[in-house]
């Protein structure tokens, strides 16, 4: 049987990941990679071809699926919509509260396309999403937590390295373990956003600022440090670059409930992600898999994580996998 091809739009740390994915899945292969820059200037962890996104319209007989790399906040809400009209897509949108007027823009012009495009996989939302709708399917009486990290927050990083003064840092989102103890005995503990995360940055200062303005700066932040237990440290240009420029992601989502009086049951999900971009496009990469499969079978639009099969996943047939994980 052929190779599902696979295109890439957008060479940030997801392209590179998927590119990454794609390697190891012997069922796809990468038709190229496509870009907004001069593709004669990007420079691809592995030799594959390169091409402005310009040409896109003329590949769409050799792309089977376009996994969209583009970021949430401007990218994606204007490639989704175009791509959508010519490719079956996959993508990882992250900004949870429009993902429903996200899908809905995706939805037209790919329902019109007769394409697929499937939005917001990832881990966050992604796999954590699943594991929360079962969680509340199963336990209909209960509580669903979710922890982040410990991991790097890019966000936070940013606003870090806005604060005058700051020549680099990064920021790490920490979960409370005593938090975590609580919600595992099956406590649903009611807790307060301090009591669940506590936030850790990572600071060069620039020459002449000053250790303790930095710090109050940082720690009384609005929205981004202020509701938060906060530590400052204060490190060297060399130790931030040789200890700080991995991307670590991950966390736990639990739900505890009550199914009698007398039975509390727990659910746990949890992620231990060495490099965030690269676990997200291996979901992505498999995800690519599934579109593939319902546009063959004729479910078009806007799916979610939530409308995609398990079994569609895997590269295995369904009776394969009958006999060996049932
Ligand atoms: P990047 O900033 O690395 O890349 C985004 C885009 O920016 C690329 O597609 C690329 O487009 C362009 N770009 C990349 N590098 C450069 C550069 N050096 N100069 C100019 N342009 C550049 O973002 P990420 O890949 O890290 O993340 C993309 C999105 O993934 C995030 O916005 C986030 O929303 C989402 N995400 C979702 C997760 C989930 O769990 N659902 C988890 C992690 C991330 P082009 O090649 O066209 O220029």
């Amino acid at each position: 049987t052929s190779k599902i091809r696979i295109g890439i739009a957008g060479y940030g740390n997801l392209g590179r990941g998927v590119q990454a994915a794609i390697a190891k899945n012997s069922d796809m292969e990468l038709v190229g990679v496509y870009s907004r820059r001069d593709p004669d200037t990007l420079q691809l962890a592995q030799p594959a071809p390169r091409y402005s996104v310009d040409v896109l319209g003329d590949h769409v007989d050799d792309i089977d699926v376009l996994i969209l790399c583009g970021g949430s906040k401007s990218d994606l809400p204007e490639q989704g919509p175009r791509m959508a009209a010519l490719f079956n897509t996959v993508d990882s949108f992250d900004t949870h509260a429009r993902i429903p007027e996200y899908y809905e823009t995706v939805n037209a012009p790919a329902k019109a396309a007769g394409k697929t495009a499937l939005i917001s996989a990832g881990w966050d939302p992604g796999m954590f999403s699943i594991n929360r709708v079962y969680g509340e399917a199963l336990l209909p009486d209960g509580e669903t937590y979710t922890f982040w990290g410990r991991g790097l927050s890019q966000g936070h990083s940013d606003a870090v390295r806005r604060v005058p003064g700051v020549a680099g840092g990064v920021q790490y989102t920490i979960p409370s373990p005593e938090a975590i103890e609580q919600v595992r005995a099956g406590l649903r503990p009611t807790l307060s956003t301090r009591e669940k995360h506590q936030r850790e940055c990572y600071v060069v200062l620039e020459d002449g600022a000053d250790e303790n303005t930095v710090r109050e700066l940082i720690v009384n932040m609005e929205h981004y440090f202020d509701q938060y237990d906060t530590t400052v440290n204060f490190i060297d240009a060399q130790t931030l670059a040789a200890e700080h420029s991995n991307m670590p992601h991950g966390g736990f989502v639990i739900r505890s409930g009550n199914t009698s009086d007398e039975q509390k049951q727990v659910i746990e999900y949890s992620l231990a992600l060495g490099s965030n971009p690269e676990f997200t496009s291996s979901v992505l990469v498999a995800y690519a898999r599934a579109a593939f499969r319902m546009n063959q079978r004729g479910i078009t639009g806007a799916q979610t994580v939530y409308d995609v099969a398990p079994g569609l996943l895997s590269p295995k047939s369904p009776a394969q996998l009958r006999a060996e994980l049932l």
